[in-house]
């Protein structure tokens, strides 16, 4: 029997309606700020839908861009000024930043209170610790997918494909927390389809087109497809299009995770707004 497919889109929306209303509701405004330092063309098209999501959910947002060659220390300054600025919720660094500058340097400036990706250590230390405060919004959808579609994480068998700081660790820790036996696989795993055949659910978050084939999915097992490859047909998942034969239920690219990431992102920063205004306390900021 096919899988069914998760409507990440429809439930993006769902979300970011929610969001829109709570945003209304909080009755001050809400501002989210993106700092994005060079040319790639993804890296612009990804903030522009950021801003966009943010105005429609009456969030404000401020759009910094920089030209590639731009000292570190002017970002760095830039960051200074946003963590002091009172008007600022939330604070996002698009990733990557370019060649000379330290990735972790500038993620560490961002004040852990306006963290809205989640990704100041901080933030990673506390998901550890199971008190998270803010999340990385594409796991963070990736787990607001699985209680839509009432997949039962105690006791299951979890596989993540991929150890990156932004999705496969943070991904593993929420499984964890949700009372998942959880598996994390890399690049040097050892027979990886011995793990993923036995994963009640399985995350991939790779970035190499059409990797998860059928032969490696347990009949009936949620798969979550985190990647996204853009090819000559477009974009691609880290799935294949025949897992569908065998998986129970199933994300699609595009239109699973990907919509989910905004929406949660935009909920981070609602979130940010409320912790910030109401004075509840960050360790360690
Ligand atoms: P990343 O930092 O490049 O990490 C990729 C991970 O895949 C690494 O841990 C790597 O292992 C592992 N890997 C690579 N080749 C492998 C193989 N042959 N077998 C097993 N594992 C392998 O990428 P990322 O930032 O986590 O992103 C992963 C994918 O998700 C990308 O396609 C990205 O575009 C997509 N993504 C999508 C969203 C969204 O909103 N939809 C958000 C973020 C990322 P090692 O650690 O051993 O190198």
């Amino acid at each position: 029997m096919a899988a069914t497919i998760i409507d990440g889109k429809a439930l993006a929306l769902k979300v970011r309606a929610q969001v829109t209303e709570e945003v209304a509701a909080f009755g001050e405004p809400v501002c989210l700020a993106t700092v994005l330092v060079g040319d790639d063309p993804a890296s612009h098209v990804y903030v522009g839908s950021k801003h966009k999501a943010s105005s429609e959910a009456g969030i404000d947002s401020r759009d910094h861009r920089f030209p590639e060659a731009t000292p570190e220390s002017e970002i760095l300054e830039l960051l200074e000024d946003l963590n002091a600025d009172d008007a600022v919720d939330g604070i996002l660094v698009q990733l990557p930043l370019p060649a000379h500058m330290d990735e972790a340097k500038v993620t560490r400036a961002v004040d852990p209170a306006k963290d809205v990706d989640g990704f100041h250590p901080l933030n990673a230390g506390l998901l550890y610790l199971g008190e998270p405060l803010h999340v990385p919004a594409t796991p963070l959808g990736v787990m607001r997918m699985l209680a839509e579609y009432e997949v039962e994480l105690k006791g299951a068998d979890a596989v993540v494909i991929g150890r990156s700081e932004i999705v496969g660790k943070p991904m593993a820790m929420l499984l964890l927390a949700e009372h998942a036996t959880v598996t994390i696989c890399h690049s040097r795993t050892v027979d990886l389809a011995a793990h993923t055949r036995r994963a009640d659910v399985l995350v991939a978050a790779i970035g190499r087109p059409g990797f998860v084939t059928r032969d490696m999915v347990k009949a009936g097992a949620t798969v979550i497809d985190v990647g996204v490859t853009r090819t000559d047909e477009g974009l691609r998942g880290d799935v294949d299009k025949a897992v569908a034969e065998v998986a129970g239920l199933m994300t699609p690219v595009p239109g699973g995770v990907g919509p989910m990431t905004i929406a949660m992102l935009l909920s981070n920063t609602l979130q940010a707004a409320r912790y910030r205004r109401l004075g509840v306390a960050v360790p360690g900021s």
